[in-house]
């Protein structure tokens, strides 16, 4: 990659070239089109192993005001969640650009296709059916598209019909555009007439412009036709519509649904989006054989024969997916802030849209129970035409906010979970984001529960809950550990899905875990159980953290960040995925990344706190030993017994590292306390504290722990806590030996092999370079396109 990035290219560059990485992530594959706010590629996001789009946006003034009406703008736009609308994924800014991703379409724009073909009306009536359906969606989450053309629709191959680019019409203006003093972006060709007068601009917008181009498909031009675009569109506010009877193309029951939607008041047209879905549904399957030439699938029953009394978006709740709304969060404190409670509830929608398998009306449909006092579960969950329903409150007292949160069923109107969480009201905006995500976690797992307790008779979900509990607190060895407890549920429940997926991921840290209370080959338990969880809970978040942590295990690190980005798609707050990546990520070369994995993974799971250790750690090898000892002040006693051992490890080394041999006796003391069993963190530590230790009993010490080792990474970890000891005490040929074993078998810790004070010496030996090409390229081609991996490994 040949990427000059001074300034003087910023300057000049009007795009991204085909092969680049764009903002250390999005490998540009394709330009696929342009259009009046800049360009579209079609990129690879690393991140998360999938193709999206990226739209560059034309790098104008970008004031603060701007960039946060466009982040408005785009978080509502992410509300939208629909089979016809492109799903919105990310904003972002990368050198003056501003980006946004979002699903890729494979296919043609409606434009392109017109500039080709004229449909066949059946095509045509099918094409405006999937659009009034994605607009339906959109409408009922709040937001209002206001440059719906054919350049902003997509033909999918399958036949498939995607609006593009919600809400970025507005955020890209100042206000509503208007003609005498907005700068109008796009073409006004399709705009309504109130769009042009400036007079206000909602739903009914959105509905006229999908009129014109209905009309446009069926007869082949727009109703107003003048000189210029601009005079078309002027004409919409002054003349009448052409008389649609005497147009021979347009099927004679189509006439007054046209007319509706082009009414030139906005009060007189059609509003409803869905209404018109199932117009343009009844009167394409009344006609479809006369109409149908194509053969292009017409609608299908299932928009029409809706349940009534159901205010659907007219998709169905998929058979698998669970239908949730959130509640704006009831509010207790002065008025001026209730727009924390209203902001918070938009924030857990944001985050419960993401998830897979959920279906969460927008705000816009519980808009209207801001102020009810009657928020009967049951009353409510057909009215809004949901399962559950998330009701919560938020109360300011003095500097805090209390927010509580509670998930409600609605067919018993019981309540299934609910839970308390409190902040400083001094960062109030960070406070919403923790939460509106913390809570979203907790509900995620509370649904996946909920989803599979058909599975699984009452006493296996109770040693279910037993056995997660048990992992919680690290205990996963021995008949009554986790792993045991989840084998006597799943002998009870052998197809209970939560319980695979726990199991296996009981299984491999019971594998790490290298104190043999039991004689159990946990490698070929995991094994089992690995397997068990992908055959039987595929959808499971779980169980591909499982596969990453079985991979890890193995050395398989490309494989396991696979098999974690997998998981992170299927459940986005998965707090126990992000701290995992992240941990990966900070060993082998993306340090920044990885801080943000596990801040994040904190954030979702303040449980997590372990994380706290590896930032630590990652400080302290870079000498930043004040903000080591920051992160280590997050973990406090009350964090458990459990903390203590990865503190006091990192203690330890910490120790070692400055030649504190204080700091490790009081961190072996602390051990000797805390986990007696544990032999290996004693025993390192012994080594450090012997004043005069022999070279030889201590490599025949190390040689058989390494050989007793049955896990390759606790085989690894053994080989660098010798590798510390033998530098230490100045044996450099021991561990020069032992860095050798660790980098021959798993060790992927470049962090740690390029920044450990005490590998100093051993930094300019003539056996270092090829160990540490080694490990460098066993973390690269973690995260880099097999390629590059490929030109790494061909040399340096
Ligand atoms: P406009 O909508 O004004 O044409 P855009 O910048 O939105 O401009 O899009 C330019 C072109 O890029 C579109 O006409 C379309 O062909 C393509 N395009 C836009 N969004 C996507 C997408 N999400 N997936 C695939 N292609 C897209
Ligand atoms: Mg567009």
């Amino acid at each position: 990659m040949t990427d000059t990035e001074g300034d003087a290219t910023i300057a000049l560059r009007t795009g991204v070239a085909v092969g680049e990485l764009f903002a250390g992530r999005y490998e540009v594959e394709e330009l696929v089109g342009r259009g009046g706010m800049g360009s579209v590629y079609r990129v690879r996001d690393r991140e998360v192993g999938e193709i999206v789009a990226l739209k560059l946006l034309a790098a104008d003034a970008a004031t603060t005001e701007s960039i946060d009406r466009f982040r408005r703008e785009v978080r509502l736009a992410r509300r939208v969640t629909h089979r016809n609308a492109a799903r919105t994924y990310d904003l972002g800014e990368h050198e003056g650009w501003r980006f946004l991703t979002m699903e890729y379409v494979d296919g043609e724009s409606l434009r392109a296709h017109l500039a080709r073909a004229r449909p066949s009306a059946s095509r045509a009536v099918d094409f405006a059916r999937q659009i009034a359906e994605g607009l339906a969606a959109a409408h009922e989450a709040g937001v209002v598209h206001r440059d719906l053309k054919p350049a902003n629709v997509l033909l999918e191959r399958s036949g498939r019909v995607v609006i593009t680019d919600f809400g970025i019409a507005r955020a890209l203006r100042s206000g509503d555009a208007t003609l005498q003093t907005g700068r109008i972006l796009g073409t006004p060709a399709y705009m309504a007439p109130e769009q042009i007068a400036g007079t206000g601009v909602g739903p009914a917008a959105d509905i006229y412009s999908l009129g014109l181009m209905l009309y446009e498909m069926l007869t082949g031009e727009l109703p107003f036709v003048a000189d210029s675009v601009m005079a078309t569109a002027l004409a919409r506010l002054h003349q009448t519509l052409p008389d649609l009877r005497t147009k021979d193309t347009i099927p004679v029951g189509m006439v007054e649904l046209l007319y509706g939607c082009l009414e030139r008041e906005p009060d007189e047209r059609l509003t409803q989006a869905d209404e018109l879905a199932r117009g343009l549904a009844e009167l394409s399957q009344r006609l479809g054989p006369d109409l149908g030439t194509l053969g292009m699938p017409t609608a299908r029953a299932g928009a029409v024969t809706r349940t009534t009394g159901r205010p659907s978006t007219g998709t169905p709740t998929p058979p698998s997916g669970r239908a949730l709304a959130v509640l704006p969060f009831r509010f207790r404190g002065p008025s001026s802030d209730a727009y924390i409670a209203e902001t918070l509830s938009d924030e857990l929608i944001d985050v419960l849209s993401t998830m897979r398998g959920l279906r969460v009306s927008g705000s816009g449909a519980t808009a209207r129970f801001v102020d009810s006092s009657d928020r009967d579960p049951r009353t409510l969950g057909s009215q809004l035409g949901v399962d559950v329903i998330v009701d919560g409150t938020v109360q300011l007292a003095g500097e805090r906010v209390r927010i509580s949160a509670r998930l409600l069923d609605v067919q018993s109107g019981f309540q299934l979970w609910s839970d308390r969480y409190e902040g400083a009201l001094a960062d109030v905006f960070d406070l919403q984001d923790k939460m509106g995500r913390r809570i979203a976690e907790a509900l995620r797992l509370e649904l996946e529960q909920l989803t599979h307790r058909g599975e699984a008779p009452a006493e296996a979900i109770e040693l279910y809950m037993r056995a997660r509990q048990l992992a919680r607190i690290w205990q996963y060895k021995g008949p009554s550990g986790s792993a045991a407890v989840y084998e006597r549920c799943l002998a009870l429940a052998p197809g209970f899905k939560p319980a695979l997926a726990g199991y296996a991921i009981a299984t491999l840290r019971a594998w790490f875990s290298p104190d043999d209370i039991d004689e159990r080959d946990w490698e070929q338990v995991a094994n089992v159980a690995v397997r068990a969880a992908i055959d039987g809970a595929p959808e499971l978040a779980e169980t591909h953290l499982a596969a990453g942590m079985q991979a890890v295990q193995h050395g398989e690190y490309r494989r396991a960040a696979e098999s974690l980005r997998h998981a992170l798609r299927i459940a986005p707050t998965y707090a126990a995925a992000h701290d995992y990546i992240g941990r990966l990520q900070l060993e082998a070369g993306r340090p920044s990344q990885g801080i943000a994995h596990l801040e994040l993974a904190f954030d979702l799971d303040p449980a997590l706190i372990w994380m706290a250790a590896d930032i630590a750690r990652h400080l302290a090898l870079h000498g930043d030993y004040a903000g080591c000892e920051a992160q280590l002040a997050r973990l406090t006693p009350a964090h458990g017994q459990h903390a203590v051992v990865p503190t006091t490890m990192l203690e330890m080394r910490i120790g070692a590292w400055r030649r504190d041999l204080d700091r490790v006796r009081r961190a072996r003391n602390k051990m000797k306390v805390a986990a007696p069993d544990m032999s290996s963190p004693l025993f390192f530590a012994d080594t450090l504290l012997d004043p005069a230790p022999d070279p030889q009993q201590m490599r025949e010490r190390l040689l058989a722990t390494l050989g007793a080792a049955r896990n390759p990474r606790f085989y690894a970890l053994v080989a660098q806590f010798g590798a510390e000891s033998a530098a230490f005490h100045g044996f450099d040929e021991l561990a020069l030996e032992m860095l050798g074993l660790a980098a021959r078998s798993v060790l992927v810790d470049l962090d740690w092999l390029e920044n450990c004070p005490l590998l100093a010496s051993l930094r300019s030996r003539p056996e270092y370079p090829e160990l540490h090409l080694l490990v460098r390229r066993r973390a690269e081609a973690i995260w880099t396109a097999p390629e590059v991996a490929r030109q790494l490994r061909r040399g340096d």
